[in-house]
């Protein structure tokens, strides 16, 4: 643990652009940019908090652990992982997509669920994909993939996928076609519960901050 300061645990890319005016509300400012930089480590304009930069699905993990004292993770990511210790505060309302399930135009899913016929789902989202058909009463064979779900059912590895839907524009450049709604994802800010507990001078207004600028936001794009 980082003692003297805090660690706020961001992943590249969207999570990391979008969190971007969050920091600026709460006066940090990171020092490098992780997209053009190799740091996994990065500084920012206040001595006592610094970011590093993890995998998404590896936020949790380093915030559960004290390794990090604030992580910001999808609920897609939140739902998957086993464990506790991780205190949820905020949905930031960052990266929002929905989660879905897809199949191959053509494929006459409806039909197939009727039937009840055991259909073929890829995903990496388990734990989702799981309670999402026991609840419908559907029979899967669940696939554990990584990423690139959407070439599944395109190579007949499976019938459906389960996977995260911003545009649509993925989708239908692969000629697959969303099916049903699972659930709504954003961010979400995660605390380490000790840390809040032992640094809780430098952790609330962080929280603070984020959670005016969050509803600063939500006027703005009600
Ligand atoms: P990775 O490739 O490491 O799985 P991504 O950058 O694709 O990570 O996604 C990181 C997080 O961004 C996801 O956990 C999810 O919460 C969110 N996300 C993923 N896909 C989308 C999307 N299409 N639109 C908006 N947010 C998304
Ligand atoms: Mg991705």
């Amino acid at each position: 643990m980082n003692d003297a300061g805090i660690t706020l645990a961001l992943s590249k890319g969207r999570i990391f652009e979008e969190t971007l005016p969050l920091l600026a509300a709460a006066g940090i400012t990171p020092s490098e940019n992780p997209e053009s930089s190799r740091k996994l480590i990065i500084g920012t304009n206040r001595g006592d908090v610094r970011l590093i930069i993890v995998r998404a699905s590896d936020v949790p993990t380093y915030v559960q652990h004290g390794a990090a004292d604030l992580g910001i993770a999808g609920r897609d990511v939140l739902n998957e992982h086993d464990g506790n210790g991780l205190y949820q505060p905020l949905d930031l309302k960052i990266a929002r997509c929905r989660m879905m399930v897809a199949v191959r135009e053509g494929y006459d899913y409806e039909a197939r669920v009727t039937q009840g016929a055991r259909i073929r789902v890829a995903t990496k989202y388990l734990n989702a994909a799981r309670s999402h058909f026991a609840g419908k009463g559907v029979h899967i064979d669940l696939i554990k993939l990584y990423g690139s779900m959407e070439l599944a059912p395109l190579v007949g590895l499976s019938d459906a996928i389960v996977d995260l839907v911003s545009t649509g524009g993925t989708l239908r450049a692969n000629g697959l076609v969303a099916v049903e709604h699972i659930s709504d994802v954003s961010s979400r800010l995660v605390v380490n519960q000790a840390s809040l507990k032992l640094k809780r001078t430098l952790i609330q207004p962080v929280i603070d901050a984020f959670a005016s600028a969050v509803g600063d936001a939500a006027r703005r794009h009600p």
